[in-house]
Formats: structure tokens, sequence, C-alpha cells
């Protein structure tokens, strides 16, 4: 598998083979094969293993059911939807395009060009609309939402520990994070049921900007949302493989006649860093050069001020604000200043504790990396594992070392690139408490209620699935 995906997924994919007499389960379904004098030869294709090597099933990604049995790489499959011909031919169709930016790519594209993460969103914000998209918006936003419902399911499962009950079926804690699908592929397919309990419900920053766009704000701007073509800009491939999972899409009612159901998805398209980086060099504009644009504000962290706020923390910062919010709600203690992280096995493995009359009475951990994480569920399976809450990205140094990023210049080693992008990441963004962004107070003021509530767990939260591994016994179960 490409070394674009995230470590985890890509051993957690060593598996993924396809034995000598089965076929892909989504050929059984009746997906056509396409005709030689039709098919493209530069488009992803999957190779069944009992057909001819001539007679290849072409599988878009949202067809691919992940099952493990594939004998290519899921990269392949997953490609085809979410690149940037696919980008520019809904441009060229008249969508209106919403483009929502993440802080990683803003900080590899930041280092990348040597100016600021502000100036880079403003910049962006004038390439995008010069192309035809309608409005930039900022995923530090939607993951400020996220945080407030983590924190939330937090507390509920932290009271919930403490009563006792029903701890051996229905395990509350450790609380392991759920952004990144990295990590929630490898659990899916490779750990199943036992640990899926523990895995947060709550939506990555990715899909709650694509519901909260899909669902409310494009009502806002005037539009259906069958008429938006959402496009994430993310720092790795395997956010491609989360935009088209099943659970991120939705029906609505079409007004014609027949009342048919129109099949809306929350992220239409995800491109990576690298892949924007390569259509400002496709389009030959110079970024340096070009003018800034006023940022639109009605999803994007931006103050009146001007100024970008948000959380630290460049893999999002969960740990930290669902610890400051259980130190506040359950302890009533207020932790001023940095937390004291310390580091264990490595500098990707690293614990912070919360002490009350000498007692330790909240431990939670970074966990980042493939190594690190199997440690961790390890841990989790012979219930040894004595965090409340554990932080696993599946990159080493998380986020900003996403395989999607800008890789290092020629002279720049890997490392140094990943100090540069841990500097500027923060730089002239000041440190806000997601409970106090108005834009997500008046997000469950005018649409979800309060957190927690029955809207905001429909549209804020989902559902895993184990995957059954092998081909054969998933056709038995059917
Ligand atoms: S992973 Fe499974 S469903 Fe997807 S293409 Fe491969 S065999 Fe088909
Ligand atoms: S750690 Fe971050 S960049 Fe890496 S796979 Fe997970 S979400 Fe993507």
């Amino acid at each position: 598998m490409s070394e674009k995906f995230s470590p985890t997924l890509r051993i957690g994919d060593l598996s993924d083979f396809i034995a000598p007499s089965q076929a892909c389960v989504v050929s059984l379904k009746g997906l056509k094969t396409t005709t030689p004098n039709t098919r493209k030869r530069d488009k992803p294709e999957v190779a069944i293993a009992n057909r001819e090597q001539d007679d290849p099933v072409k599988i878009s990604l949202k067809d691919c059911l992940a099952c493990s049995g594939c004998i290519t790489s899921a990269e392949t499959v997953m490609l085809e939807k979410q690149s940037l011909d696919e980008f520019l031919s809904n441009i060229d169709k008249g969508k209106a395009i919403i483009v929502s930016l993440s802080p990683q790519s803003r900080a590899s594209l930041a280092v990348y060009f040597g100016i600021s993460p502000l100036q880079v969103f403003k910049k962006l914000t004038t390439f995008f609309k010069s192309l035809g998209v309608k409005a930039v918006f900022d995923t530090s936003c939607s993951r400020d939402l996220t945080l407030v419902e983590t924190c939330n399911e937090f507390l509920c499962r932290y009271k919930q520990s403490q009563l006792n009950i029903d701890e051996k079926s229905n395990p509350s804690l450790p609380m392991l994070s759920s952004a990144c699908p990295g990590w929630i592929c490898y659990a899916e397919k490779q750990l199943g049921s036992y640990i899926l309990p523990y895995v947060s419900s709550v939506k990555s920053p990715q899909q709650t900007i694509g519901a909260t766009i899909k669902h409310h704000i494009c009502q806002k701007m005037g539009l259906r949302p069958d008429e938006v073509y959402h496009v994430t800009v993310m720092p790795c491939y395997d956010k491609k493989l989360e935009a088209a999972r099943g659970d991120f899409v939705f029906e609505v009612e079409q007004e014609d006649a027949n009342k048919n159901s129109l099949r809306i998805t929350e992220v239409d398209s995800v491109l990576t860093t690298g892949e924007v980086l390569d259509l400002i060099k496709l389009k030959a504009v110079d970024i340096e050069t070009l003018d800034d644009s006023p940022l639109d504000k009605m999803l994007t962290n931006v103050s009146e001020e001007g100024y970008l706020y948000g959380v630290p923390g460049s893999s999002g910062g969960y740990a930290e604000t669902v610890l400051r919010y259980a130190a506040r709600m359950v302890f009533g203690r207020e932790i001023e200043g940095p937390l004291a992280f310390r580091s264990l096995r490595n500098k990707d493995f690293c614990e912070v504790t919360l002490e009350v009359d000498g007692k330790v009475v909240l431990k939670f951990a970074l966990c980042y990396g493939f190594q690190n994480l199997q440690n961790i569920v390890r841990k989790v399976k012979m219930g040894r594992c004595d965090y409340h809450f554990v932080e696993i990205m599946a990159c080493p140094s998380g986020c900003l070392n996403g395989g999607g990023q800008i890789k290092p210049k020629l002279q720049q080693s890997p490392r140094e690139l990943l100090q540069s992008l841990e500097t500027i990441y923060m730089e002239n963004i000041l440190v806000k408490d997601p409970f106090e962004n108005p834009l997500v107070k008046s997000l469950y003021d005018e649409w979800l209620d309060q957190p927690g509530s029955e809207k905001a767990k429909r549209h804020m939260h989902t559902e895993y699935h184990p995957v059954v591994k092998s081909v054969t016994a998933q056709l038995h179960n059917w």
C-alpha cells in the first residue's frame, strides 16, 4: 500500500487479499465490468483473482465495502472519486462548491510558502474563489464542536464508570478518541468488537463540518443540500476513506412530483494538502503575490479583530480539552497554564494526570503511531489500561505529519520540516476554549439545542462496525 496512508492503515491492510477462488463482494452485487474499448487504463481498477487479468471490475470508492478482501491496495479503489479532476469537473457543472480547510493543511502551506497561516487562509480564499468556489470555511470551527461533544460524552462515561453498573458488558472507560480514520479503520478491520465500545461516538471535525454544512448552513446560504459540493482539504489520504463511509450519507426528499429521495454525502470529496499545492502549480498561480481576501466568517474561527483562534494541540487537542473540562466539571479545578505532559516510552506516548489531595484522579494519554497504539489496545483487551482517556492518532507525531502533507524540500530533513510545522501551527493564533466559541454557541442555539441532545446525537455522532475479514466468511453470513 502507498506510503501516503497512515502507517496504521498500511499495516492494518497487510491481510488485504483475495483468495484464489473468491471474487469481490461488490461484483456479486451486480456491478458491471468495463468493456475493453471503454476502459481507461489510467483510472484505478480492482483486479479480481478469478477473472482474466484483462477483465477488471471497476469499483468506485462508494461501492467498496472495505471488506479486506481486495488483492490491490484499498488506496487505488478510494482515489477514483476524490481527485483534482473530480473537483474541477464539479466546478464546471455549476455546483455551489464549499471548501473546508484544516489547520494542519494551512500550516503545511504556510511553511512551504514562508508566510503565516492567516495569510495562507486569505490567499487560498482568493485562489479558490477565482476558480468559482462559493465559500472557504475552517475545520478549526467544527473541531470545537467535536470537542464540546467529546467533553460531554466523556462526562457521561465517567459518571457511568463511577456507578460501577454494567461495566463488564457495557464498558465506559478508557474513552478512546475517534477523529483519526487510520485508527478507526484499523480498529474496525483488525480489532473488532472488543475495542469499539471504548471508541468515542463523536464524528471527526471533517464530518461534523460536513453535517453542519449539508444539514444547516446551506439553508442559511439559500441552497439545497444537493446543490452543494463540499470539499475538505486534509493532511492525509485516510480522510478520503472516512468521507466515503456509508454512515456519512443521508437522504432528502426531492421536490418533484415523484418525491424520490436523493442521497446526500456530508463530504463529497477530500483533497490532501499536497493535491492543493498541485492545483496551485497547475493553475500557475504565484500564491505569494496573490491578494488577501476577507475570510468567510460563517464557519471560520476568526475574531472581530481578524485573528484566527482555536485550541493548541496539532492533532486536535482532544486530551487537553477533555482533561481541563473534566477537572472543572467533576473536581471543581481550573487548570491554569500549559499541561505538564510527560513522555513515557517515546515522544509519541505521553501522559498527564490531575491530582487532588495527593491522589491521581484523572489520567490521560496521547498515543501516536502504530507501535504505541498496539500497546494501548493490548492493555485495554487485558483490562489493564488505567487511563481515563486516550487521544489516539495513527501517524507518528500526529496530524502535522500526515501522509498528504507537503513533502520536505531538497536539503530539508523530515525532522526539520516537522519542527517548522509545529512552530508555525499556532503562530498568531489565539488560544480559545471551544465552549466560548461564539459560532459553536450559535450552532447549538439555532440548530443542535445542547451538547448530547437528540439532535446533536443524530448529526454529530456515528457508529462503528467490526469488519468481517474473510470474504468467504462474509458470504456465508449472507
Ligand atoms: S475491499 Fe472488498 S469490497 Fe472493496 S474492492 Fe476489495 S474485495 Fe471488493
Ligand atoms: S493521525 Fe491525523 S493525519 Fe494521520 S491518519 Fe490520523 S487523522 Fe490522518
